[in-house]
């Protein structure tokens, strides 16, 4: 076919050109496409406030919409009705929390958005992790109502962990719906209280002034979400976008389609007659149907047999898509959620043993040599062991403040290294951001985030 041909002609001539031509002539006319995950304290309204835009972007039908009335009617749980639309299973449903990331999508004037549906839970984090890793930008919910704000905030709630964790996987771009509103007479004053805090915070987390947009709204009366605002107390003061503008003014992210190919496994499922498939977010450069991979750390190499990208066929994808791959030539036993797929002729590197700069921000107990932690980079989670405090750090300067420190506490920034359990495929942070990166747990809690800067061994 003549599709087929094009996607030789590109892949043969192999030069930077030609997948540049190649991607403006497959995506030119499309929508940029943008991948959001929403964050926030458990019981911010994220379900809701999400539910409530796709229902009013018409992506929800009148049909679903009905049938999620009555049953939350016949629960007595009325309000959850629109945080129905984002979660699938019976089990949440009874429980009323997010479990797993759901997607959705929806279209802004210039953008489809693919939503990542991050549950708020504390248990979820791990869950939050993977979404957080396939996100170009962040929508962080936080509750206005009286004292609800505060113990999100300030009180061991998630809303600080949620932005520090985007934050360390890449997200620069954040909409913050101040959202509730409705439950404090759309006060300015209550809306200024929480931005100046939150201001104060994200600048601290990392994030650029200019980078951040906060929105006024209500999930529940759907106020400010797609639509000028109607409601007058909120008029009186409030002139700005409403969300669904806030999200069509996120810039696009880059997408590294140049780069050698990289793509990180999230899930691994069987697919018709002895093929299986792998899918999860295409890092940087491209594929195609017919390319040889390389699976690491196993460094086994499969052929592509298949390739979609939302559950439609394509015969090419390139860095930024989330993508299905068909493989063959590898027993899908030898593949794991957490591998890496890459060009065999450019693969990533393999280490048990590295070096990465970490900035410290939740721990209880200091951490000193020999301390146990869990790594997780991109879906993979392992144990590790911090073998080596090597220096402290300037947290913005990266300056050595203190050579061989014999521990580090909560705020502090470090070079250390790292022995991790088996060996992880992984890229240094210069080389790759996407791969370069990750997050330290202990016992369910996330305590330090990094990046990779040398393999040791
Ligand atoms: P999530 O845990 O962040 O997904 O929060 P949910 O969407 O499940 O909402 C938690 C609770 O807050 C539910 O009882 C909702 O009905 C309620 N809620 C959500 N959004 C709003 C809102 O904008 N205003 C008011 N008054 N209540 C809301």
């Amino acid at each position: 076919s003549d599709q087929n041909d094009e996607v030789k002609i590109f892949k043969t001539k192999d030069n930077k050109l030609d997948v540049a031509e190649h991607y403006k002539k497959e995506r030119g006319g499309a929508r940029e496409h943008l991948y959001m995950v929403v964050i926030g304290h458990v019981d911010a309204g994220k379900s809701t406030l999400m539910g409530h835009l796709l229902c009013a972007l018409g992506q929800v039908n009148q049909k679903t919409m009905h049938k999620y009335e009555q049953e939350s009617k016949k629960l007595g749980k009325q309000s959850f009705m629109y945080a129905w639309v984002l979660d699938e299973t019976g089990e949440e449903r009874n429980r009323g929390i997010t479990m797993d990331v759901g997607r959705s999508q929806f279209e802004t004037k210039t953008k489809l958005v693919t939503l990542l549906d991050a549950p708020g839970h504390k248990d979820f984090i791990p869950n939050m992790i993977s979404g957080a890793g396939q996100a170009d930008v962040a929508l962080l919910v936080v509750d206005a109502t009286r004292g609800e704000f505060e113990t999100g905030f300030d009180y061991g709630g998630q809303t600080r962990e949620h932005a520090l964790l985007v934050r360390s996987l890449g997200v620069s771009q954040l909409a913050v719906a101040i959202n509730k509103l409705d439950t404090v007479s759309w006060s300015q004053e209550r809306f200024n209280d929480i931005t100046q805090k939150l201001k104060v915070f994200l600048k601290q987390a990392g994030f650029k002034e200019n980078d951040v947009t906060f929105v006024p709204c209500s999930g529940l009366t759907g106020q400010n979400l797609v639509d000028k605002p109607t409601e007058i107390e909120l008029l009186q003061w409030y002139t700005g976008p409403c969300l669904l503008d806030v999200v069509d003014n996120f810039r696009s992210p880059e997408r590294p389609i140049s780069k050698p190919f990289r793509l990180s496994i999230s899930d691994v499922f069987k697919g018709t007659g002895s093929s299986f498939c792998v899918s999860g977010r295409l890092e940087t450069g491209n594929l195609c149907v017919g390319d040889r991979v390389l699976v690491c750390p196993s460094r086994e190499s499969a052929t592509v047999k298949g390739l979609a990208i939302e559950e439609v066929p394509h015969q090419s994808a390139f860095a930024g898509d989330q993508v299905s791959v068909t493989l063959s030539g590898i027993e899908m036993q030898n593949v794991s959620v957490g591998y890496i797929l890459c060009d065999p002729q450019n693969p990533v590197q393999i280490a048990s043993k590295f070096q990465a700069r970490i900035v410290v921000f939740n721990v209880s107990v200091p951490i000193t040599k020999g301390y146990s932690v869990v790594i997780h980079h991109q879906s993979l989670v392992e144990p590790a062991v911090i073998t080596k405090l090597i220096n402290q750090l300037h947290k913005s300067t990266g300056e050595i403040l203190k050579k061989h420190p014999r521990c580090l506490s909560n705020n502090s920034s470090a070079m250390v290294e790292i022995q991790v359990s088996r060996p992880i495929a992984l890229e240094l942070y210069s080389e790759c951001k996407e791969l370069g990166r990750i997050m330290i747990r202990v016992g369910g809690v996330t305590i330090a985030a990094g990046l990779i800067t040398k393999v040791i061994s």
